[in-house]
C-alpha cells in the first residue's frame, strides 16, 4: 500500500561498484520518480564514512544537471550511512535498530544490495537474514552480483547457503546483460514477428554467433580477473544468458517464471563443452603501438602472476540438442584488449540452394556463392538490428548481385529516446518484484554444468593460451574454429558509411 515504507541498503557502500553504479542508479531512479514513495537508503560498510563523503566520492558519476539540484538535495536527505562489520551479530542488530528508528515502521520493506567481494557473501547474507528481517508482512529482497562461485561446486555451495536463509523468491541474482535494451528486445523480435518464427530453427539457420569484445585490458584489476578468466567472467553468465533467450521455445506468457522455465529447458539440452571446441588466448603488449596502454600485455598488469595462463580471450562452441537446434553451432566468443568494444549476436542463415545466380555473384566473393543472409543484433554500443541480404545491384542492366542491408539503427530511428542503463531497469525490477531479468538458481546450476568440465580440463592439462596482440581483430584459430563449424565469413560486405566515404 502507499503508506508502506521502503529501505534500500547498499552493502559495500564504500566500494567501487557502489560509487560508480549503485548510487548513480538510485539517484536517477529517484529523479525520474521510479522509486517507491517513502523510501530511505542506507549505506553499510566497515569504513568510517559519512553520507557526505560517499556522495563526494561518487559525485562525478551522479551526473546531476543544473536544474536538478533541488531534487538532488532531497535525495541526499533520504540517505544514511551505518558503519559495521560483515560478521558480528551486534553490528547487524545495530543496523536493524537504526533502520527501525529511521522508518518508525518495523514492517517496512527491505532491499539489500550486496556490492561486496564474494568472500563475505556467506556471512553477510546469514547475518542479514538473522538480524535484519522486517516484521511480517514486510518484504525482504536480497540482490547479489556475480561471481556466483568459481565452478559448479562452489556455486552450488553458495546457492545452498543462501537457500538456508532465503526463499528463492527473495533472491535477485543480477546478470546485468539481462537489463540491456537489445537483450530484452530479443524476446519481442522473436515472438512478435511472424517472419522470424518460421525460420528460427535448424532448417534455416546455419550458425549463431554471440560475441563480446572489449578494447581495453584489465587496467590494474587483473588480480581479481586472474582468478576467473574470461570464460567464467563473461561466457558462463552473460553470453549463455543471451543464448538461452535466443534458443528458447515460446514462453506461455511474459511473466518471469514462464520465461525462466523456457530458458532453463534450453540449457538442459546442452552437453558440456568439449575441449576440441575451445580456443583460448591471452593478450600481449603491442610494442609498436603509440598508445601506452596497448604496449602492456596481460602479464604486465601488476596484480597478475608472471606465469599466469588465465585466458583473456575464449571461443567455445555449444550445441542445443533438441528438435529445433540439433547440429546448429552456437559460437560464443569473448575477449579483452581487442580492436573494438562491442557485444552482438549474429544469426547466419543457410545457403540458397540451386545455382540460378551462379553467373551473377559479386566478383570479390571468395566462395563464388551468394553471400548468406545474416541477422545482426548489436547489443552495444550503437544499438541496432540489421539484416544483411542480397539485392540486385542498383541500376545494372543484368542480374548482378550486391550485398546490402535492412537497417534499424536506434540512434537514427529513435533519436529522442533515452535507453535506460541496465542497472536502472534491474533495480526498478527489484522494487516491482519482477523476476524476468534475474537468474534463477537452476539456470545458474545448468550454466555451470556446461562449462565446468572443460574449465577443469584446461586447468588440469595446462592447455596453453594462444598469445594475441593488444588491439587484434581476433584470433586466427578462433575464426578457423567458427569456419569449421559452418560459419562463413566472406569479408565482402560494406556498410553504407564506408561505402559513401
Ligand atoms: P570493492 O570495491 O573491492 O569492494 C566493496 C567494499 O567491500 C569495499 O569498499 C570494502 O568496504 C569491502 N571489502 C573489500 N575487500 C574486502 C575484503 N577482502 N573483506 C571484506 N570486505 C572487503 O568491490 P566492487 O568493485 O565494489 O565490487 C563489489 C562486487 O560487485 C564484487 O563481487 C564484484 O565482483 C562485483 N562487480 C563489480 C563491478 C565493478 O564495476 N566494480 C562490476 C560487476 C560486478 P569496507 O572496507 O569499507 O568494508
Ligand atoms: P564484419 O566486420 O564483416 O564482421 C562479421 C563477422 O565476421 C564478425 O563477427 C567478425 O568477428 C567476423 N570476422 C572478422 N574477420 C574475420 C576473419 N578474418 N575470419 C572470419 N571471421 C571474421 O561485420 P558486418 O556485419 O559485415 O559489418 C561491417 C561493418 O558495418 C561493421 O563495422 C558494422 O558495425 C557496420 N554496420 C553498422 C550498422 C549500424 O550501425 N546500424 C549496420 C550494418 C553494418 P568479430 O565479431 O569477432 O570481430
Amino acid at each position: 500500500t502507499t503508506s508502506d515504507k521502503h529501505v534500500f541498503f547498499v552493502f559495500g557502500a564504500s566500494g567501487d561498484l557502489a560509487k560508480k553504479k549503485i548510487y548513480p542508479t538510485l539517484w536517477s531512479l529517484y529523479r525520474d520518480g521510479l522509486v517507491p514513495e517513502n523510501i530511505h537508503f542506507i549505506g553499510y560498510a566497515r569504513s568510517q564514512l559519512t553520507t557526505e563523503k560517499i556522495f563526494e566520492n561518487a559525485h562525478k558519476y551522479m551526473k546531476v544537471k543544473d536544474d536538478e539540484h533541488e531534487a538532488y538535495e532531497k535525495f541526499l536527505k533520504l540517505n544514511s550511512y551505518v558503519p559495521g562489520s560483515y560478521d558480528k551479530a551486534e553490528d547487524f542488530e545495530h543496523l536493524h535498530s537504526e533502520t527501525n528508528k529511521i522508518t518508525k515502521q518495523p514492517t517496512a520493506h527491505r532491499y539489500f544490495y550486496l556490492a561486496l567481494p564474494p568472500s563475505v557473501y556467506d556471512s553477510v547474507s546469514e547475518m542479514i537474514s538473522k538480524h535484519c528481517r522486517p516484521e511480517s508482512p514486510g518484504l525482504l529482497r536480497l540482490i547479489v552480483e556475480k561471481p556466483f562461485g568459481k565452478d559448479l561446486e562452489s556455486s552450488n555451495k553458495l546457492s545452498e547457503h543462501l537457500n538456508k536463509s532465503y526463499s528463492e523468491e527473495e533472491i535477485y541474482r543480477i546478470d546485468h546483460y539481462l537489463g540491456k535494451e537489445m537483450v530484452q528486445n530479443i524476446i519481442v523480435l522473436r515472438f512478435s514477428n511472424k517472419i522470424f518464427s518460421r525460420v528460427w530453427n535448424r532448417d534455416s539457420i546455419a550458425a549463431v554467433n554471440i560475441i563480446f569484445k572489449e578494447d581495453i585490458g584489465t587496467q590494474g584489476r587483473g588480480g581479481y580477473f586472474d582468478e576467473f578468466g574470461i570464460i567464467r567472467d563473461v561466457i558462463q553468465n552473460h553470453l549463455m544468458q543471451i543464448l538461452s533467450i535466443l534458443a528458447m521455445e515460446k514462453p506461455r506468457s511474459t511473466t518471469g517464471e514462464d520465461i525462466r522455465d523456457e530458458k532453463v529447458k534450453v540449457l538442459r539440452c546442452i552437453a558440456p563443452i568439449k575441449l576440441e571446441d575451445v580456443v583460448i588466448g591471452q593478450y600481449t603488449g603491442d610494442k609498436e603501438s603509440t598508445d601506452p596502454e596497448h604496449q602492456e600485455g596481460y602479464l604486465d598488469d601488476k596484480g597478475v602472476p608472471k606465469d599466469s595462463t588465465t585466458p583473456t580471450f575464449a571461443q567455445v562452441v555449444l550445441f542445443v540438442n533438441n528438435e529445433r537446434w540439433d547440429g546448429v553451432p552456437f559460437i560464443l566468443r569473448a575477449g579483452k584488449a581487442l580492436n573494438e568494444k562491442k557485444a552482438e549476436i549474429r544469426i547466419q542463415f543457410r545457403d540458397v540452394p540451386g545455382g540460378m545466380f551462379d553467373d551473377n555473384i559479386q566478383e570479390n566473393n571468395p566462395n563464388g556463392k551468394l553471400a548468406r543472409d545474416e541477422l545482426v543484433i548489436r547489443v552495444q554500443p550503437n544499438e541496432a538490428v540489421y539484416l544483411k541480404l542480397n539485392t540486385k545491384r542498383p541500376g545494372e542492366m543484368d542480374f548482378s548481385i550486391e550485398e546490402t542491408e535492412l537497417d534499424l539503427t536506434y540512434k537514427e530511428r529513435y533519436q529522442d529516446v533515452k535507453l535506460p542503463d541496465a542497472y536502472e531497469r534491474l533495480i526498478l525490477d527489484v522494487f516491482t518484484g519482477s523476476k524476468i531479468n534475474f537468474v534463477r538458481s537452476d539456470e545458474l546450476q545448468e550454466a555451470w554444468r556446461i562449462v565446468d568440465p572443460v574449465l577443469a580440463e584446461i586447468d588440469k592439462k595446462k592447455i596453453p593460451v594462444i598469445p594475441y596482440k593488444f588491439g587484434a581483430v581476433g584470433l586466427r584459430e578462433a575464426f578457423a574454429g567458427a569456419a569449421k563449424h559452418g560459419y562463413i565469413y566472406t569479408g565482402t560486405y560494406v556498410w553504407k558509411d564506408e561505402r559513401s566515404g
